[in-house]
């Protein structure tokens, strides 16, 4: 089977080190960016100076006319994809559910949810046999802020990784007699730029002390686990969940 990935969200942070590493181990790359070209192009060319090959495409993943634009130009340049991760997240600026509007819920559930499920549909439609796919693989990049409910800070983003929780259970399940696994990583507090759209660049290093490990974690561990998830290593795991939350 060709191991053609795409990874949304990978211009930066978690998505950029899984594309550095799902290349070093012989997948074929899109990242996938929202605005950043000129990271996503760095990511590209980290991986193409490594003998890999990758190519990057601009595409909000919580618009579906978008996300057909993604896949109809990954279909050109790439070829099938076999897997998919769902790593394109947000999260808005820490505040009480009585200070929240209804646009910046829709936001964080069009980007965290509603996307992950469009573009896993899409990736069905090339994964699946009954499509003309050789089967494939799915990870979804969820938090362990869906099992702890981020109370003070961000319920409505933690709401939309617990929905993504139970999309990946219910898909694994749907799938799982057809070729197809879909599974989970729910990293805790990792350093990435992720915490600057909360409001505080330094969550992590602040918080530190009430992680039980002692520190935060780094993107490639993260970037490992979705690896292991994607592999035939994991040829027997599908509806699963790996918590990378330094005990947390
Ligand atoms: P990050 O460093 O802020 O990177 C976010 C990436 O997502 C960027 O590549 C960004 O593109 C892209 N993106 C955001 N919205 C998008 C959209 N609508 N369409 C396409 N791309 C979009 O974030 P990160 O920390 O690596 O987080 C990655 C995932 O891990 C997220 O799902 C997040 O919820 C999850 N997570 C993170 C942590 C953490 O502590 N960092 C913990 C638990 C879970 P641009 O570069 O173009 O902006």
């Amino acid at each position: 089977m060709d191991k053609n990935l795409l990874i949304t969200g990978g211009s930066r942070g978690i998505g950029a080190a899984t594309a550095v590493l799902a290349a070093a181990q012989g997948y074929r790359v899109c990242i996938n960016y929202l605005s950043d070209h000129v990271s996503a192009e760095r990511v590209c060319e980290q991986i193409r100076e490594a003998g890999g090959h990758a190519i990057a495409i601009q595409a909000d993943v919580s618009n579906e006319d978008e996300i057909i634009r993604l896949f109809s130009r990954v279909d050109a340049e790439l070829g099938r994809i076999s897997a998919l991760v769902n790593n394109a997240g947000t999260v808005a600026e820490s505040a009480r559910l009585e200070d929240m509007s209804e646009f910046r819920m829709l936001k964080i559930m069009m980007s965290n949810v509603v996307g992950p499920m469009l573009c896993s549909k899409h990736a069905l439609l090339r994964m699946l046999p009954r499509h003309g796919g050789n089967g494939g693989s799915i990870v979804n990049v969820s938090s362990a802020a869906a099992r702890l409910g981020s109370a003070g800070e961000y319920i409505d983003y933690a709401a939309s990784k617990g929905a993504l929780d139970t999309f990946t259970m219910g898909l694994a399940k749907e799938v799982a007699g057809e070729g197809v696994r879909v599974n989970a990583v729910r990293p805790g507090y990792i350093f990435t730029d992720f915490h600057a759209l909360s409001g505080d660049p330094q969550r992590v290093s602040k918080l530190e002390s009430t992680i039980p490990m002692g520190r935060g974690g780094r993107v490639d561990e993260v970037a490992e686990a979705i690896l292991w998830l994607l592999s035939d290593k994991a040829s027997y795991s599908t509806g699963a969940f790996i918590d990378m939350a330094g005990g947390r």
